[in-house]
């Protein structure tokens, strides 16, 4: 049996919502970005979304927004997609890397201070796979320190720990909706925020730099703008908007279709001792973006390649961002520099997970797993 690595959920609704729109007036950033960024602040439980292009964009504009750049030092895991590195190297600031906890994946705080110099200026951790970081150790040493907190929310839209939600204790959280996220629109970001200052400077610093966004200007009588900052062009567009709005009052259902996912791979998997998995903290809520297991050392790739000769879609997630030929030449990066990172780049492997993934597909998954590992 095939079974895809991922498959979006979006029907009906979305593709109802969609027309709607595009019979309206709109096409780019206009009442429906609006609606949504209210509603999924409602969801969040957080008082200002800025929606932008992408996570990227999102995290850039974030650091552009609190000032930080050239000369300055931005504290990250190696464990993380290379967007999260990517986007302190884009706002032209010094990317640090701090090595990651066995058991999850995080960013490790414990080993926080070692990395900090008068330079440093934030920190951007990355809830990996949907299992948030210890949210209330960090804010306390960004806190003392005076550093900025930036949340890589990508994979954790749903997630909580310690009653604390994304955005509630950082500065501001970024969420992706690139094709394979929890919520999704193809492509698109946000940053959700209780700060209203830097929620202004981010309203501004997506279009361009304008006072007035291109909607404002449309819906009231025309008025003169200006350019009081540089801005970027990284806004949310309605049609990105309406595929996401009939997606937000789903989120619950879907998160439990994800759960009940989980728990069956962690019934089939955790007695197995040829198979890491990594672990969900006591006062976690998961938020279940991926789903990973840990390979026998040194026999990952070829695990991979099992999985996909039984028809298994996999993806890796990740090989650890330092060990990347440009972060290695240009900053001089290499092995044994990040040793838990890079022993789960070593040998994770993601599985098919997500909502509408039957359960014969989920048999034939956990099946094709036990095959594989039996003769690697
Ligand atoms: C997907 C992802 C991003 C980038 O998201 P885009 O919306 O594609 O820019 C950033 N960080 C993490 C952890 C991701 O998984």
């Amino acid at each position: 049996m095939k079974v895809e690595f991922f498959r979006h959920s979006l029907g009906k609704d979305e593709e109802q919502s969609l027309i709607d729109t595009l019979r309206g007036v709109f096409l780019t950033s206009g009442p429906v970005t609006r609606e949504f960024e209210k509603v999924f602040g409602e969801y969040l439980d957080c008082r200002h979304v800025i929606g932008t292009y992408s996570c990227t964009t999102a995290l850039f504009l974030c650091l552009k927004a609190l000032g930080i750049g050239a000369g300055d030092e931005v504290i990250t895991t190696p464990m993380t997609f290379i967007a999260t590195a990517n986007a302190i190297l884009e706002a032209g600031a010094h990317p640090v890397f701090v090595d990651v906890e066995r058991s999850t994946g995080n960013l490790d705080v414990q080993q926080l201070s070692g990395a900090l110099t008068e330079r440093t200026k934030a920190i951007i951790p990355v809830h990996l796979y949907g299992h948030m970081c210890d949210m209330r150790r960090l804010s306390d040493v960004a806190r003392a320190r005076g550093l900025y907190l930036i949340e890589d929310a990508a994979h954790c839209v749903e997630g909580a720990r310690d009653g604390v939600r994304p955005g509630q204790l950082s500065d501001a959280a970024c969420f992706s909706f690139y094709a394979t996220k929890n919520l999704t629109a193809g492509e698109g970001g946000a940053v959700a925020t209780n700060h209203p200052e830097l929620a202004e400077r981010l309203f501004i610093l997506r279009s361009h730099g304008m006072d007035k966004a291109a909607a404002d200007r449309y819906t009231s009588a025309y008025r003169h703008w200006d350019m009081p900052l540089l801005g970027y062009k990284a806004n949310m567009f309605d049609l990105q908007a309406a595929l996401l709005l009939p997606q937000i009052g789903k989120i619950a259902d879907k998160l439990k279709e994800r759960t009940r996912i989980r728990r069956r791979y962690d019934e089939a998997f955790s007695d197995n001792p040829l198979l890491g998995l990594p672990q969900t903290l006591d006062g976690t809520a998961h938020a279940g973006h991926l789903y990973t297991v840990w390979a026998p050392a040194g026999k990952r790739d070829a695990f991979l390649a099992g999985l996909n000769r039984e028809g298994i879609g996999v993806a890796v997630n990740y090989r650890p961002v330092h060990l990347m030929h440009y972060y290695r030449k240009q900053f001089g990066f290499g092995p044994g520099m990040y040793p838990v990172a890079e022993e789960i780049g070593e040998r994770t492997v993601s599985l098919p997970f997500y909502p509408g993934l039957k359960d014969e597909e989920v048999e034939a998954v956990i099946a094709a797993v036990q095959r594989t590992l039996s003769v690697l």
